[in-house]
């Protein structure tokens, strides 16, 4: 960790790992020498994204792909387009991925990329060309057998289109398993755009069934209002549950006789905010705060990192709140895990939680190569199958090394580096 000082959020996650993981090395040894080599991307590539904004000025971003840890399989995992990238961010999720897609039982390594540049404030033409000349680039280093990118915050099936469209046009051929998250019409999955919010559900059944509860009648706080978070919020909604707040960047609302998602979706997709769909129901409150202030039973972060701090964990234990399951990508933090933890509140963590959309990633390259589409209901019963599977892979190693099934936690981060670390010993020292 010495060699790059700086990277905070990377450095917290290794450390997180790392503690997880004594109790299977006193039972394995033999894989004591991989979690050096587990800690070092195999690859980071940084390189520029030039492009011409709408009033021909020339404008540079900066794009970047970590290819961690290819295992398991070909490096998978999500692009993403926002301000906020950097190579700290990047390592972080691309770190995570790798055991999150060891959880999903698939045969996929991990990988993470994405740019520094606010996808909102480009406009459709821009953004499109800003999309070509981050392929053009991030062409020479993917391919089905090699890494195959998908989507994250800022960069969904439309950007993957053009992403993809400008890759196949340099490579000179059809290689839809190069990417997935692409429109159905361009061999995307049915169900990938759902995947990640229904699974985190469909995970969340889980560790309510194990407190002998379920979400039929459960006041559910849902933070966002983008991909993961509209699904999860008609998942929740379909298994009987209320969804009492939801939030934006801007903002957050409460809504005691439940979110409507349908009208939700529609603001958001003009441009609005969750304060302008607020101004639409009678029922519903705007506030500048936290939707994590709010009475519920069942926290679901689907947002970004850090969006519960300890202020936050405290209202959620104060309010009696059972469960908080990670949609997004670290939305809780160290310290509000810990006030979650002492005060009995179940915690999925986002590796094994949020794990559905790479899944059906996964599913999606299997479509491809086999030029095959499956139905939405057949894509659905195999992410209920992988997401029920994740959880007792989860609970199990809890249980084994952690002696508490309901430390998910570290049952997740035991689970998936078991996995990865015995592809690694089998490949010998790579
Ligand atoms: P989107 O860009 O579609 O949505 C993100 C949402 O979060 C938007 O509604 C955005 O607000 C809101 N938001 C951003 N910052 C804040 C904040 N500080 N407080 C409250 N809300 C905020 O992204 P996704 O839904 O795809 O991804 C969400 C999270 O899930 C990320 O952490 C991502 O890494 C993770 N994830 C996504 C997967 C996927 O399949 N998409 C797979 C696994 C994990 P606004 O609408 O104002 O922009």
């Amino acid at each position: 960790l010495r060699r790059d000082p700086h990277q905070d959020f990377f450095h917290a996650d290794v450390r997180g790992m790392l503690r997880s993981i004594g109790p299977v090395l006193v039972e394995h040894p033999e894989y004591a020498d991989v979690v050096g080599r587990l800690c070092e991307p195999e690859r980071v590539i940084v390189f520029r994204v030039p492009w011409t904004d709408d009033a021909g000025t020339v404008r540079v971003n900066r794009g970047i792909r970590v290819q961690f840890n290819s295992a398991l399989g070909p490096y998978k995992g999500g692009l993403r387009f926002a301000p906020s990238v950097d190579l700290d961010v990047i390592k972080f999720l691309g770190f995570e991925q790798v055991f999150k897609n060891a959880l999903t039982g698939q045969d996929i390594g991990g990988g993470k990329g994405g740019a520094d540049v606010d996808p909102k404030t480009l406009s459709t033409g821009e953004l499109m060309r800003f999309c070509q000349s981050f392929a053009t680039e991030l062409a020479r280093h993917v391919g089905a057998a090699v890494d195959v990118p998908a989507g994250d915050m800022g960069v969904g099936s439309r950007e993957i289109g053009w992403i993809y469209g400008q890759y196949q046009r340099l490579i000179g051929y059809h290689e839809p398993g190069a990417f997935t998250g692409k429109p159905a019409v361009l061999g995307g999955s049915a169900l990938r755009p759902e995947a990640t919010g229904f699974g985190a559900v469909y995970f969340t059944r889980r560790m309510l069934a194990e407190q002998g509860r379920d979400l039929d009648g459960a006041r559910v706080v849902v933070s966002g209002s983008g991909n993961v978070a509209l699904f999860a919020m008609e998942k929740v909604i379909a298994s009987g549950g209320t969804v009492v707040g939801c939030s934006d960047s801007r903002g957050s609302v409460a809504e005691p006789d439940g979110v409507d998602v349908d009208a939700l979706r529609e603001v958001k997709g003009q441009g609005g905010s969750v304060a302008d769909y607020a101004e639409k129901r009678s029922n519903a409150t705007a506030s500048d705060g936290s939707a994590f202030t709010l009475d519920c039973d069942v926290a679901l972060p689907c947002a970004t990192q850090n969006e519960i701090g300890p202020e936050e964990a405290r209202a959620l234990v104060d309010h009696g709140c059972w469960v908080v399951a990670e949609g997004a990508n670290g939305p809780v933090t160290p310290e509000a895990r810990e006030i979650l933890r002492e005060a009995g509140v179940g915690f999925g963590p986002g590796k094994a939680a949020n794990s559905g959309g790479v899944a059906v990633s996964a599913l999606e390259m299997q479509q491809n190569a086999g030029r095959e589409r499956w139905s939405g209901e057949d894509v659905d019963e195999r992410l209920q199958t992988i997401m029920g599977e994740a959880f007792d892979r989860v609970r199990d190693a809890a249980e084994r090394y952690h002696g508490d099934p309901t430390d998910l936690e570290n049952g997740a981060n035991a689970a998936g580096f078991l996995r990865v670390a015995e592809a690694m010993t089998s490949l010998g020292v790579v």
